[in-house]
């Protein structure tokens, strides 16, 4: 039988899939169960001495400098937790600037004299680790013989195990950086990117009155969506083993048109997969709270509960890896890649972002009457500002070759940037500029259902515009440009990095124009010149429309289409300014980042081609001939009985597939021979990338075309890769 006949059959006939078995140890309840793996507060108050205690707390919540001291004291604690949970290995668990995590496992074995084992972890191996960075991507700031690289404990995101069947990891989250100390992961430049929007943040609330906050904190809710499918369509697709999504695949008589999957009914089989899976992630402290069916089919989502950046981004890191660990516990595979299938929605991450201060008061709160609201209008007024004057930084910072797939595609955000605020906002800020007075708010109005048994339903204070890519959602700007595979920690880094340098700016001039007096009416007119210059960014209508890509020309908006496009200017001299400034990058690291992402998208599209070319010639073309010849035998069969017998059939069928297999190695043709020029190209990295947008990418679809023509007239029983119908649809 053909290899995807009998995963069919597996699948379809394995019980044990589709009627999970029942847990044997009966499920702990929820508020035992969450954070029970993690060195929390609660576990670090439990076990450290008390000054210990106050000062780890003192560097997590103010953010004083750690105090060497304590690290022995804390290691111990930690040790102990760690052990009594089962522990056998600790590990600094890092960032590199590879998009994933990094892991070296040491155990906390030691020998005494006399051949036994202690189990020992010191404060030294706590705070700092020295991984060999040499293979690690570095984007030219290390030379191989400079192979060093340390970790460095960061205490302010709780550590926690990782547990398996066979035993438990103490992981230490950490930053990791090069011996020189300049940044080589994801982390240290988040880190510092809160430090100084915390800063100017600080310096103006107190310039608006507020003299007792002492921190500004970035908060963060990821929302996730994904794809399952089932493991044994997974290792019959060599294009999803290697690069996570399909390159080939004909589009299936039924794709998502009927709306029939969105918010529907969960599968039992997926829902014990969700329900696994969200045990495992309480346990590690994530607060995992919503899942739905998503768009597509196959397509899921969680969200969790919003926490500090620094930590949503190490726990959307951890979710991601729990993901794809409880899928394949479960016999199927999780896909994260931005878009598995063409012509099915894609998967991105809506990244949920607003700043609150120590007290935990959300500054994107507009309360009934924004307005009225200037603390509110202050910082709103910087988040549209930051966005218009910096649109190629946060259009760079979603630019990876999985999301040109996505954007601009009909169903996500385009590549223009723009904010979608809602109409009562939108009045607001322009009856400012217009210097009138607002319409009646829209807030306190009912919305009444038509049915008496119906309760009246307070009506939110603006609809949702889901085209949008940066959109104002209550209290909180949600960008939804972020890919689903890509870690926040970047798209963070640069949104932290715009909003302090617009916040930087208005307390400056808020400074600069009045010291005396009554200052709400320098910042009311500061707000209202803010709005006036920076209007332009704002738009409420379709952003998936034609129209929209024209009209935001008009306004001089950019539309960066590609990545290489988007990341052209990444390390331009302003935006090399402009991180140094703020300290989250200097000239040579952004340089790094820059060489890095391009990189990244090079080797990405090059194995892609690889993929694809293996897959064509050695799956898809045997088939094609096996299909020609049994058209060929048919034909001479049949004129064997009857010379005179009509065979236009099967002769119009030969010449299809004839004609489309000759398209197909015409295609692979251009295909390999443009990816040779893309490597051996001698321009920079943003030269070898554009190469390979320019004539390997469209190769690509040429391939792909002729390959899926191919699909569509090939028997069934000798085709080799699971199709659409069956990767999207059997569970
Ligand atoms: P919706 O997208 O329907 O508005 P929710 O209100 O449930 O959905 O929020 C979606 C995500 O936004 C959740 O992860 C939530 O925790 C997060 N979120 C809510 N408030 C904030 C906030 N102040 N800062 C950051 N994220 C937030
Ligand atoms: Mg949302």
């Amino acid at each position: 039988m053909n290899p995807r006949h009998a995963a069919v059959r597996a699948i379809s006939s394995d019980s044990s899939l589709a009627a999970p078995r029942e847990r044997s140890a009966s499920r702990a309840r929820l508020p035992e169960l969450f954070g029970s793996l993690v060195f929390n507060d609660h576990a670090q108050r439990a076990r450290l001495p008390k000054a210990v205690y106050s000062a780890l707390r003192r560097t997590i919540d103010a953010g004083e400098a750690l105090d060497p001291r304590i690290a022995d004291a804390v290691a111990n604690a930690m040790k102990d937790w760690a052990i009594e949970h089962g522990a056998t290995h600790f590990t600094h668990w890092f960032q590199p600037m590879t998009g994933l995590t990094a892991q070296k496992h040491d155990s906390f074995l030691q020998q005494t004299s006399d051949g036994r084992a202690i189990l020992e972890f010191s404060g030294r191996e706590l705070i700092k680790g020295e991984p060999d960075a040499s293979s690690f991507p570095s984007g030219g700031i290390r030379v191989t013989f400079e192979a060093r690289g340390y970790t460095a404990w960061d205490p302010t995101s709780p550590a926690f195990l990782r547990r398996s069947a066979h035993g438990a990891t103490l992981c230490i989250p950490t930053a990791f950086a090069s011996w020189t100390g300049e940044a080589l992961d994801m982390k240290t430049p988040l880190l510092r990117s809160c430090e100084a929007i915390s800063k100017v943040a600080v310096r103006l609330l107190h310039l608006l009155g507020e003299r007792d906050v002492e921190k500004v904190h970035v908060t963060c809710g990821p929302e996730q969506e994904y794809f399952l499918i089932e493991r044994q369509f997974f290792a019959l697709r060599p294009d999803l083993v290697a690069t996570g999504r399909t390159l080939f695949g004909a589009k299936p008589p039924k794709g998502q048109e009927l709306e029939d999957h969105y918010f529907g009914a969960i599968s039992q089989r997926v829902l014990a997969f969700m329900m696994d899976l969200e045990n495992e992630l309480w346990q590690l402290g994530i607060p995992i709270k919503t899942r739905h069916n998503e768009v597509a089919p196959s397509q899921f989502e969680l969200a969790p509960i919003f926490e500090q950046v620094t930590v949503a981004a190490d726990h959307n890191m951890l979710t991601m890896e729990v993901l794809k660990d409880v899928a394949e516990r479960h016999g199927l595979t999780c896909l994260l890649a931005e878009k598995p299938f063409a012509g099915v929605n894609g998967s991105g991450k809506h990244n949920n972002y607003s700043l609150a201060d120590d007290q935990g008061n959300n500054l994107l709160e507009p309360g009934n009457t924004p307005h009225d609201n200037l603390k509110f209008m202050v910082f709103l007024s910087a988040i549209v500002r930051a966005v218009d004057l910096h649109q190629d930084l946060l259009r760079a910072s979603v630019a990876t070759a999985g999301n040109d797939h996505r954007l601009g595609a009909n169903e996500a955000p385009p590549a223009i940037v723009s904010i979608f605020v809602g109409a009562q906002l939108e009045d607001v800020i322009l009856s400012l500029v217009e210097g009138r007075a607002p319409k009646s708010s829209a807030s306190g109005k009912e919305l009444r259902l038509g049915v008496n048994t119906l309760p009246p339903l307070p009506r939110d204070q603006s609809d949702r515009n889901r085209t949008s890519p940066f959109a104002f959602t209550g209290n909180k700007f949600e960008f939804r440009a972020v890919g689903s595979s890509q870690s926040i920690a970047w798209p963070n880094t640069i949104l932290n990095t715009i909003v302090a340098e617009s916040v930087d700016w208005m307390a400056a001039e808020i400074e600069r124009r009045g010291g005396a007096g009554d200052r709400r009416e320098v910042i009311q007119a500061l707000v209202r010149e803010v709005f006036t210059k920076h209007k332009r960014i704002l738009f409420s209508g379709d952003n998936y429309s034609q129209e929209w890509v024209q009209e935001a020309e008009r306004r001089g908006l950019q539309n960066l289409r590609d990545t290489p496009s988007a990341l052209a200017k990444l390390d331009s001299p302003a935006n090399a300014e402009l991180f140094a400034r703020f300290e989250v990058f200097s000239a040579r690291e952004l340089q790094a980042r820059s060489n890095v992402v391009n990189q990244a998208y090079s080797h990405r599209i090059s194995v892609e081609a690889l993929s694809m070319r293996d897959i064509a010639q050695t799956l898809v073309l045997p088939a094609a001939f096996q299909a020609q010849r049994r058209v060929a035998d048919s034909i001479q069969s049949v004129l064997a009985v009857n010379p005179q017998a009509d065979v236009r059939g099967q002769k119009e069928h030969l010449a299809q597939i004839t004609d489309a297999l000759n398209r197909l190695r015409s295609a692979l043709g251009d295909l390999v021979k443009s990816r040779h020029q893309a490597e051996e190209h001698k321009g920079g990295v943003s030269d070898v990338a554009r190469a390979f947008r320019e004539d390997a990418v469209p190769a690509m679809a040429r391939v792909r075309e002729a390959a899926d023509t191919l699909e569509a007239l090939v028997d069934d029983d000798l085709w080799p890769l699971p199709k659409y119908r069956e990767l999207l649809f059997l569970h």
